[in-house]
């Protein structure tokens, strides 16, 4: 790294102690600017780094909520509003134990480049709570999500910040926040959340879009090769929104995905992936993975090990961060895997993401690869501000487009820095100069 980078990272990791993810995330962002900045050293002034790496603004509040037994609980909820220069801040909300400030943050910095990647104008925020949904009742949920939006409502708005799903957050709790929200502001506010109903101003293709866009940002990598995804053999983890999707386009596009997994293990299914009886066991029971192998002959749940064990052409992280590291990826390419497209959020370590990337194999970044679904909720807040509804066709055209479009971006700016094919480098160059720009016209703020 160059000096003036490497002390903004310095300073990023004194003042965010012990914030491990969101050091990992502003990291391989600066790392990637040193061509940027050597050729287009304004970059650098005005203390322009030192504030794309700060937050705009950090809200941490309590969450109280009462149980079915009548207990109480003490949540902890988060919004990070990191950067708004291209729009209104966007990026999902995350219910989950694991979450912590640190966790928000490195999610909220990804989404400010993963959003200007889709030029649909706009910023960059990402929130959520360490509340575990794991089986909590439907009251129990909702009384949480209703607690949670009593105090995120006074920071939201549909041209202030949209807040929209990710792991643990789906139609079921934007349903209860969006509920909660409009009987406090007396408004219905449709563009205020996305990922809505589709009887109350949901989009299209919403569901589908993070899952359909990383598997059409493999295709498009694929495409540079002259190759396809057809006959290939593809390797999935998680089993959540992401990952059923992404196992339905690639089905679609003539692939077989045979794996996915939740936290209690992973399955084999060589014949296939059956999606119905996986849309079944996971959208409708909200069950687990072995509930699955129950009713599916020859395939085989495995506890023990990494779904990243099992040999394939193309690997889909699509559940979590760092749940690939270079241990997995010395596997998989030894198993012949030759694209990896990430659908989780930096779901591959450093180590994975060097030895892809000494590999030589087509290496897509979810910052640019998962993209597809914030890019359809700024089409959810398009339809909403137009009181319109379009066709799948329309919106699936529409997100089919837009993919193209950020994987284009990305190859002519690794063209331009002198790294063609560096899917890392063209991702966090083309996203960054985006922002930046926009940054520098509105002057210190
Ligand atoms: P879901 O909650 O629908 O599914 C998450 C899946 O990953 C579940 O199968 C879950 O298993 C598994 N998982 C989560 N955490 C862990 C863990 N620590 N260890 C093992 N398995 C785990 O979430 P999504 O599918 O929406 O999100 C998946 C990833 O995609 C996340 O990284 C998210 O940030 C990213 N993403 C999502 C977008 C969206 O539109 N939903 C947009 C862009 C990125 P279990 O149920 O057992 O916990």
């Amino acid at each position: 790294m160059q000096d003036v980078v490497e002390k903004v990272y310095e300073q990023v990791v004194a003042r965010n102690r012990g914030e491990v993810e969101f050091h990992q995330a502003v990291h391989e962002v600066l790392e990637s600017l040193d061509p940027v900045i050597a050729k287009h050293p304004h970059y650098a002034e005005g203390a322009l780094l030192e504030r794309i790496v700060e937050p705009e603004r950090q809200i941490m509040f309590r969450v109280p909520w009462v149980d079915d037994a009548g207990q109480v609980h003490v949540n902890r909820g988060f919004r990070i509003e990191f950067n708004s220069a291209l729009g209104p801040y966007k990026g999902g909300l995350r219910f989950h134990p694991s979450v912590n400030a640190g966790i928000i943050k490195f999610l909220g910095f990804e989404q400010i480049f993963k959003n200007a990647l889709t030029a649909q104008g706009i910023g960059g925020g990402k929130g959520g709570s360490d509340f575990d949904p794991h089986g909590r009742s439907d009251a129990e949920v909702m009384r949480f999500c209703q607690s949670f939006m009593t105090e995120l409502q006074r920071h939201i708005g549909p041209s202030t910040d949209v807040p929209a799903g990710d792991i643990g957050v789906g139609g079921r709790e934007i349903g209860y926040m969006f509920g909660q929200y409009k009987r406090i502001r007396n408004s219905y506010d449709a563009g205020v959340l996305t990922g809505k109903g589709l009887a109350w101003g949901g989009s299209l293709v919403r569901t589908e879009a993070t899952g359909y866009g990383a598997v059409l940002f493999a295709q498009s990598m694929l495409a540079t090769k002259g190759d396809s995804l057809e006959g290939k053999k593809v390797i999935v983890s998680g089993a959540g929104n992401v990952a059923i999707y992404a196992i339905e386009k690639a089905q679609q596009l003539g692939a077989t995905p045979i794996t996915f997994s939740d936290s209690s293990g992973y399955v084999v299914d060589e014949a296939g992936v059956d999606l119905e009886l996986l849309k079944q066991v996971k959208e409708v029971e909200r069950g687990r993975v072995a509930d699955y192998v129950e009713r599916r002959p020859g395939a085989r749940l495995v506890t023990g090990g990494s779904v990243w064990d099992v040999p394939g052409d193309v690997a889909l992280p699509c559940a979590t961060q760092n749940e690939l590291d270079g241990d997995a990826a010395a596997t998989l390419l030894r198993g012949g895997c030759g694209v990896v497209s990430e659908g989780a959020n930096m779901p591959s370590t450093p180590e994975a993401v060097e030895a892809f990337q000494k590999a030589g194999i087509l290496f897509g970044p979810g910052k640019a690869a998962n993209a597809g679904g914030v890019a359809t909720s700024a089409l959810e807040m398009e339809q909403n501000a137009g009181r319109t509804r379009w066709d799948f066709a329309t919106a699936e055209a529409k997100l089919t487009g837009i993919m193209a479009d950020i994987h284009d971006s990305c190859v002519a700016a690794a063209e331009e820095y002198g790294r063609p094919g560096d899917y890392v480098l063209g991702a966090n160059a083309a996203g960054f100069t985006r922002v930046a720009d926009v940054m520098i016209a509105h002057g210190i703020v």
